[in-house]
């Protein structure tokens, strides 16, 4: 397989060894394939992380880095909530090295990263994927300054700076970390290896979908349900179930059903709406801070994947996500507050669909509980 980066907004090619991050015209890099096949043989089976899936990912044969950098991450358990609710699994996507699911991303972008021969990066985030990048920048010997906001849960934070991350603690708003992160990469302080503009994240978090074809033998369910901020985790999956379906892996795309807190809901706005492009929301706070992204760069996109399988935006209610978290913790899962809002958001769906046509549910656990 051969790839090109090429700019979602104009169409621009640019050649793999690139260190931009985005195009001129200030667009966002996607990565396209060329001469891609994937078959079930395909799979590497003797290899127990998500790097099973490689000959997917747009590496060349002597590719190697990802195997002092893997640390097993991927394979999550697919198990069923409750024996009354035979329609749904649950995908246990905290069970990664940082506890998030983040690791899939992080574990692709930092060898990346690695075989261009980048010595330092930067990257921002509300916490999950900045300790999961760290940790991994860490592993793979990168400096590797990350940018917070300053309310950012002091575990996290700890947790970054113990893998040896500078942490910058930034005043104000999530995109006033955004925006400080990347004035220090256009001051040529180091590589942005950023989970929202790095296409190689994406092929990380692909490998969720990867994971449920082999685990349910091709019979997707009929939707994913995903926590949705940044979308990093719906269009990981959206990348992965269009090539699975190119090759005729399954025979059909489950709807992709995004997740928003009702307190910070910009695609659910604009997907109401039939917009094609997401405007900035305010965010007026939630518990739900791994999904509170007012303003999602790649929004466009997230909707366009979203309408291609037929999917829907659904809101978590801000006043159920705590009972929601007790609830999972008394049926074994201890999980943050973001994903008990995304299990919320669901129940609330179902409840008022009554699921009259037996559809077929998972749902990712993406945080673990212990973090927060
Ligand atoms: C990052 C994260 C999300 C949201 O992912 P996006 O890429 O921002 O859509 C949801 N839940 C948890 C636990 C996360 O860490
Ligand atoms: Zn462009």
């Amino acid at each position: 397989m051969q790839f090109k980066y090429i700019c979602n907004t104009c169409g621009q090619l640019y050649n793999p060894d690139t260190h931009i991050f985005r195009c001129r015209c200030g667009g966002l890099l996607d990565i396209k394939k060329t001469n891609f096949r994937f078959s079930k043989s395909d799979i590497m089976t003797s290899e127990w992380s998500i790097f099973r899936y490689l000959k997917s990912m747009p590496f060349d044969e002597k590719f190697c880095f990802w195997k002092d950098i893997s640390m097993g991450e991927g394979l999550s358990p697919l198990v069923m909530l409750d024996k009354d609710l035979p329609n749904l699994m649950v995908k246990m996507d905290y069970m990664m090295p940082t506890l998030s699911f983040k690791d899939r991303g992080a574990a692709v972008l930092i060898s990346k990263a690695k075989e261009l021969g980048i010595k330092k990066i930067i990257q921002d985030s509300s916490g999950n994927a900045g300790t999961s990048i760290a940790a991994y920048a860490g592993r793979a010997g990168i400096a590797c300054d990350i940018y917070v906001p300053e309310n950012t849960t002091a575990k996290k934070v700890n947790q970054i700076a113990y893998h040896g991350a500078n942490v910058h603690l930034i005043e104000g708003s999530r995109e006033d970390t955004a925006k400080a992160a990347l004035e220090a990469v256009e001051e040529g302080d180091g590589f942005y290896a950023s989970h929202v503009y790095n296409p190689f994240f994406y092929e990380g978090t692909k490998t969720f979908v990867y994971e449920i074809f082999e685990q349910l033998d091709g019979n997707m369910p009929d939707a994913l349900i995903i926590p949705t901020g940044n979308g990093t985790l719906l269009l990981g999956a959206y990348y992965g179930l269009k090539e699975l379906f190119t090759m005729d892996l399954i025979d059909r795309i489950p709807r992709l059903i995004a997740v928003q807190s009702e307190n910070c809901a910009p695609i659910y706005k604009a997907f109401k709406q039939d917009k094609m492009l997401v405007d900035a929301a305010d965010n007026i706070g939630t518990i739900a801070e791994g999904i509170a992204i007012a303003e999602p760069k790649r929004g466009k996109q997230i909707l366009e994947a979203i309408r291609a399988t037929g999917g829907e935006v659904i809101l978590a209610p801000e006043n159920k996500i705590l009972d929601t978290r007790k609830y999972l913790a008394k049926k074994g899962f201890y999980v943050e507050p973001t994903t008990a809002a995304t299990f919320a958001a669901f129940f609330e769906y179902n409840n008022k669909s009554d699921n009259k046509s037996n559809e077929k549910f998972i749902i990712p656990f993406c945080g673990a509980g212990l973090k927060v």
